[in-house]
């Protein structure tokens, strides 16, 4: 299991992005992290945060979520 967050920034393409704090370099400032809570993997994480943020674009960071990476 790993602890993954949520940037409450969007990217300039309109999305939010979902990192695993245990291996990415690219995390967001600490204000801008929204708890995800702990996950298997990055899918799960990456439904968690579109349940809760229903509307919103999410997708999967390039460098610590490269499966969920789609954009
Ligand atoms: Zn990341």
């Amino acid at each position: 299991m790993a602890r993954y967050i949520l940037n409450s920034n969007a990217q300039s393409t309109g999305e939010h992005e979902v990192h695993n704090t245990n291996t990415c370099y690219w995390l967001p400032e600490p204000r801008n992290r929204i708890d995800l809570g702990e996950h298997p993997n990055c899918q799960s994480a990456v439904s968690e945060a579109r349940r809760r943020y229903q509307g919103r674009k999410i997708d999967g960071c390039a460098h610590c979520c490269p499966d969920c990476h789609t954009r």
